[in-house]
């Protein structure tokens, strides 16, 4: 059979073991819920599959992980491996970790890649990390120019990513993904259409919270509550399983790593916290419910996760589950929702619905409170409309002096939805108070109705050479 993928341009993959390709081979190539893992070299075997960005398609190539046992040493198995994988490649990426910064292996696999003479695109992983300390002149002694700071695992950057694949790859002809992937226009608000595509895809939604808070039992009743349950499909990492599902006319995907499974008795009394098990369900999630006990509200361990949740900038609905317990609810409401405001005041405004996973009551209500939130997360404001309020805020709201001279915060503008991220330009980003920052974020929650949900907002330094990968993506408030 005629195979349509042989005649796209071959992009590869490059870079040492851990620093992120099979996240973004993953991400390009829509496999979402492959196998990625920390221990380095998991990626066992050369892989090549047809990729996508936005209009964009390509072959992407990941080159082959390195296998442990093997005897010589890292760089040289790295060479040579690279060296297979290139051939036949119209444009390589080559990629590090901004975390880690320069390290001499990727000093040397630059020095390879240059040889080949291929046009390479230098790319900074990981970093939205706090950690990312790639800085300009370090990454220059590669030779490949500034890089392109992306994060495979959260989506970032892949605008510039885009610019950069333009010239080697082809575009599209399928003219409804195009429009799907529209690129972002800070100076346009959502249209109604692409309101209409984002609503026909499902919405990505997981459960998560502290052991025996009534997570499966939920998860449970979404599916079973509804006939036309599509799933459960293969689930493709040795943990994750996602299960498709109509509720109330809206697609959404469970995404669970625990949940779903069954557990035996004794396992779910066992069962610890599990971060990483979280973090890697939010990875792959646009909303994540945060079911919290109404028996043992707002523990310790709840506001961890609500926090982690903002901190992968995902959408989040709070449900206060074991409902049916309470007796005098409305008194016990107003104390969740006083309790939720003085424990949250990050995210301000989110929806707190109770429910009862076991009488299956306030569903309707989180349901209203998901489509709610999914609203905001994608809310787009434009550049027009946040410069109207940015200088009315500083008009009558200024910014404090700092030794003895005032603040000043020139332009804002959105930079990207998904969550809702604002960058906003000054000549002293690191002196401007957080408080002052706090103001102006939970003004724009309530002035463009962007309530509860993860918010992102960049101070950028102006009149300096200071390139925007440098900073954090997400400097969140
Ligand atoms: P590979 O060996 O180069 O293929 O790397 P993987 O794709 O297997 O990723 C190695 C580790 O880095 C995994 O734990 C990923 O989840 C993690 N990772 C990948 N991309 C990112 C990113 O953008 N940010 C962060 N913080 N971690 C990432
Ligand atoms: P998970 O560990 O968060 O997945 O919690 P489970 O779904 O396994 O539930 C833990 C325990 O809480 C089980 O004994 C459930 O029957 C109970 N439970 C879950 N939801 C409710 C609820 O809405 N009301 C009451 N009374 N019990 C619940």
């Amino acid at each position: 059979m005629k195979n349509p993928s042989k005649s796209l341009p071959v992009i590869a993959l490059v870079g040492r073991p851990n620093v992120g390709k099979s996240t973004l081979f993953n991400r390009l190539t829509g496999t979402r819920l492959a196998v990625v893992d920390d221990t380095p070299g998991v990626t066992r075997d050369w892989r090549e599959a047809p990729g996508k960005l936005a209009h964009l398609e390509f072959m992407v190539r990941d080159t082959a992980g390195i296998e442990e046992r093997a005897q010589n040493s890292l760089a040289e198995r790295l060479l040579k491996q690279t060296e297979q994988a290139l051939e036949g490649a119209q444009v390589i990426m080559f990629m590090v970790d901004a975390r880690d910064g320069v390290t001499p292996v990727d000093m040397s696999l630059a020095a390879k890649l240059r040889k080949t003479g291929k046009p390479i695109i230098l790319l900074a992983n990981k970093a939205e990390s706090k950690a990312a300390k790639l800085d300009t002149v370090d990454a220059l002694k590669l030779g490949f120019g500034e890089p392109i700071a992306i994060s495979a695992a959260h989506g970032e950057g892949m605008t510039d990513l885009l610019d950069a694949l333009r010239p080697y790859a082809e575009r599209a002809v399928d003219k409804k993904d195009d429009k799907a992937f529209v690129q972002f226009d800070p100076d346009l608000e959502e249209t109604e259409e692409e309101v209409k595509i984002r609503l026909d895809r499902p919405l990505k939604i997981c459960v998560i919270g502290r052991p025996n808070v009534g997570k499966s039992t939920l998860v449970n009743t979404l599916i079973g509550q509804d006939r036309l349950l599509t799933g459960p499909e293969a689930g493709l990492t040795r943990e994750s399983i996602s299960i498709q599902k109509n509720w109330n006319g809206r697609k959404v995907e469970l995404v669970d790593t625990a949940g779903l499974r069954k557990k035996a008795r004794i396992e779910e009394k066992l069962e610890k916290l599990s971060v990483s098990n979280t973090l890697n369900t939010l990875r792959y999630t646009e909303l994540a419910i945060v079911v919290i006990d109404v028996e043992q509200p707002f523990e310790k361990q709840d506001l961890q996760l609500v926090d982690l949740a903002v901190q992968e900038g995902r959408a989040l609905v709070i449900a206060i589950n074991k409902w049916d317990t309470v007796e005098n609810s409305p008194a016990k409401r107003k104390a969740m929702i006083e309790m939720c405001t003085r424990l949250l005041p990050q995210v301000k405004g989110v929806p707190l619905v109770t429910i009862s996973a076991t009488h299956s009551t306030g569903l309707e209500h989180l349901y209203q409170a998901v489509i709610e939130m999914e609203k905001a997360w994608n809310k787009r404001v434009s550049t027009a409309k946040l410069n109207d309020w940015l200088r009315e805020k500083l008009m009558h709201n200024p910014p404090p002096a700092v030794a003895g001279r005032r603040l000043k915060m020139k332009y804002m503008t959105q930079i990207k939805a998904r969550p809702p991220t604002f960058v906003a330009f000054t000549t002293r980003a690191e002196e401007f108070p957080d408080s002052y920052i706090r103001f102006l974020v939970n003004d724009i929650r309530k002035s463009f109705d962007i309530p509860g949900g993860s918010i992102r907002f960049i101070l950028i330094r102006l009149g300096e050479n200071n390139y925007k990968w440098r900073l954090p993506f997400s400097q969140i408030i």
